[in-house]
């Protein structure tokens, strides 16, 4: 990819729609507790854009307020979580993690990694040799490659 590629995505419905430029700083599945419970799944993938990559289109999306000044965005009309969108520090300023399963494309996108790896679900495993971290991929202790061997968690 280069930094002219473009990538498309939306929700269930089609209502809430966007577009992303160039590519993400971050691909990365996460165990934490608050994207488990914002997509009622077990373990939910993201890819991270500095927020004047990605625009918006459609319906203006829904907006939960998970933490002080984090948005987590969905869809009005199916409910489709979308984004997780807030600071990304000094270097990135303000990003959006789009929820990598609702590109159009999202095979293109492959995770680097396992963020947040000790919150997850104790009988999650999966059988990947990405590495574990403790909290975020690349800017936490790394846990250990691949899966446990040795029994759960
Ligand atoms: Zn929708
Ligand atoms: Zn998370």
């Amino acid at each position: 990819m280069n930094t002219n590629t473009k990538m498309t995505g939306g929700c269930m419905c089609g209502a809430v729609r966007y577009e992303v430029t160039g590519e993400p700083f971050l691909v990365s599945h996460c165990h934490c507790l608050s994207c488990r419970k914002h997509n009622g799944a077990p373990v939910v993938t993201l890819a991270g854009y500095k927020k004047g990559q990605v625009s918006f289109s459609g319906d203006e999306r829904g907006k939960y307020e998970s933490s002080p000044g984090v948005a987590r965005a969905f869809c009005g009309k199916c409910g489709t979580p979308l984004t997780w969108e807030g600071d990304g520090g000094e270097d990135l300023g303000l990003i959006v993690e789009l929820h990598l399963s609702t590109f159009d494309n999202p095979e293109t996108l492959v995770p680097t990694g396992h963020a947040f790896y000790p919150e997850r679900i104790a009988w999650f495993e999966v059988a990947d040799s990405l590495p574990r971290y403790e909290g975020f991929v690349d800017m936490s202790p790394l846990l250990r490659h691949g899966p446990v061997s040795d029994g759960l968690p």
